[in-house]
């Protein structure tokens, strides 16, 4: 029972401890990972807001050179001035700036009036069919228009955006359109140097879903209609935000943060690799799952180290125990355990109020069978009376025991006097039976005495009353001449009271 506690405590401890080592590098990685997260997150937002920034401020300045554009076509009304005045009315320095395109100023029939470009006027231009053009020749309530990607008439086909303003006559009627084009290249620059990783992407998207350029730049998806994906209609719909998804286009999942540019009907994100993202964070995660493993197999290991010496040693000493309790020649309990039980089974017959009989056995004229056949053959005699005590018990509470040199004891709990004498003459009578030649006998054969005692003990009987009284029986035995077996009232008229032996 104590060991089987001690065995549950030790299990305990380890489990603890185990589970300890896993919580704290669970925790840890845990905690690890959300700061990898977020630090991926921040790093995103600030790529964002740095594009952003650049993006609305060259925007801006576009914006303004579209302003003063129309304010000097105003001006001029129709008033004839020479190309290089007429050109210092419209376009400020910005509109020649190294980021912009070109600026065209077109009537309402899209038909090129003025351009910032190559100074003078002078190719024959129309623009009616552009998108922009439309948009504000039927949409009167347009400002700024940013319209989808397009290959520059002015410019070799240099795919570009362009950013429009409607000019309107005095009575408020579309007169026309003043475009300024942004080169696709202009924005792709703002991309460049930025660490995103191997799969890193920049998008920027007009507010309806249309893909107006991206990092890595790919040709073949700008100007596509996204709106309909279910991602861009996310993006769409917020001002700004975090979320993970994976690329439909190559797979890979990626952390996307997206930002709405406050001017300008834009929505910029910039998406990394969760899996670049977390790849130093996994292999430290190898590392340390691995330092877990080995921890945990050391506890699961050292306890069962322990256990089995805890085993080990626990057998040793029930060993111990049992050789400290037997007889070493007979294999008999020995005197101190034969007390033991006699304790035992005197407690507990007082408790019950059963009978409890003692028998003592001496072998007879031992001593000369000793002298006659040497120590040797009286050794082989006292192992050969053992194992006829032990076959004449059947109980299992039953117990012989050697006593002496050559006695022996049997406690026989809840046997009154009669079933102790029944046992005592079938053990008798099996001694004679093993037909031991004794020369120094006058049975001729290997003999015993048996004396007997039984009582019933209450709460103030003596013990050793009982002893006693085998001890008395077993000498009042001798005394009638030996084979045979005696209680105390045999002391009266032993003659009489003799039991009959075979070999009388
Ligand atoms: P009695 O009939 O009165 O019992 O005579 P006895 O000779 O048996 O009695 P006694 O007590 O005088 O002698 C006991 C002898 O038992 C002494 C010893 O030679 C023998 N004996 C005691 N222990 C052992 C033992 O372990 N082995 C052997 N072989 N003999 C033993
Ligand atoms: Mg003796
Ligand atoms: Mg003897």
């Amino acid at each position: 029972m104590k060991r089987l506690f001690s065995e549950v405590y030790l299990h305990l401890i380890a489990g603890v401890i185990a589970l300890g080592i896993l919580g704290i590098s669970g925790h840890t990685l845990w905690i690890d990972r959300q700061n990898t997260w977020q630090e991926a997150e921040r790093a995103s937002r600030n790529v964002l807001t740095t594009i952003a920034h650049d993006l609305e401020g060259k925007l801006d300045l576009l914006d303004l050179s579209l302003r003063g554009a129309i304010e000097g076509l105003r001006y001029l009304g129709s008033q004839q001035l020479p190309p290089d005045l007429q050109y210092r009315m419209l376009f400020d320095r910005t509109a020649t700036a190294s980021f912009m395109g070109t600026l065209l100023v077109v009537d309402q029939n899209g038909n090129l009036i003025a351009d910032a470009g190559p100074m003078i006027a002078s190719r024959a231009l129309n623009v009616a069919d552009r998108e922009y053009f439309i948009a504000h020749k039927e949409n009167n309530h347009i400002g700024l228009y940013i319209s989808r990607p397009f290959g520059s008439r002015t410019r070799n086909g240099d795919p570009s955006i362009g950013i429009s303003r409607k000019i309107s006559d005095s009575a408020g009627h579309f007169a026309g359109v003043v475009m300024g084009s942004m080169p696709l290249s202009t924005i792709n620059q703002l991309f460049d140097n930025l660490s995103l990783g191997q799969h890193g992407a920049i998008n920027l998207f007009r507010n309806d879903g249309i893909l107006l350029t991206r990092y890595p730049y790919d040709a073949s998806q700008v100007d596509q209609d996204l709106g309909g994906s279910p991602n861009v209609m996310r993006l769409l719909a917020q001002k700004s935000g975090t979320f993970a998804s994976v690329s439909p286009i190559d797979g890979v999942r990626r952390i996307i943060s997206f930002e709405r540019l406050e001017r300008y009907p834009l929505v910029l994100t910039v998406a990394l690799s969760v899996e670049e993202i977390f790849s130093a964070w996994q292999r430290k995660a190898l590392v340390l799952s691995l330092a877990t493993l080995v921890l945990c197999c050391a506890v699961v290991g050292l306890t069962m180290l322990f256990q089995r010496e805890l085993k080990r040693r626990t057998r040793a000493e029930t060993k111990l125990r049992r050789i400290a309790r037997t007889d070493d020649l007979t294999g008999l309990p020995n005197r101190r355990a034969f007390r033991e039980t006699f304790e035992r089974e005197w407690r507990h017959a007082i408790r019950s109020g059963s009978a409890l009989s003692l028998i003592y056995i001496d072998a007879d004229y031992f001593k000369n069978f000793n002298d006659h056949y040497g120590h040797g053959r009286g050794d082989e005699t006292l192992s050969a009376i053992a194992s006829t005590l032990e076959s004449n018990i059947r109980r299992p509470r039953d117990v012989a025991a050697r006593y002496g040199g050559e006695e022996f004891a049997i406690v026989l709990p809840e046997t009154d006097l009669a079933g102790a004498q029944l046992i005592a003459e079938n053990i008798r009578q099996s001694i004679v039976a093993l037909n031991i030649v004794h020369e120094g006998s006058p049975y001729r054969v290997v003999t015993a005495s048996i004396g007997i005692a039984s009582v019933h003990p209450s709460r103030g009987s003596e013990r050793g009353t009982l002893l006693e009284a085998a001890d008395r029986a077993l000498y009042g035995a001798k005394a009638a001449g030996r084979n045979c077996v005696h209680h105390l009232e045999d002391d009266v008229d032993p003659q009489q009271k003799r039991l009959p032996h075979a070999a009388a």
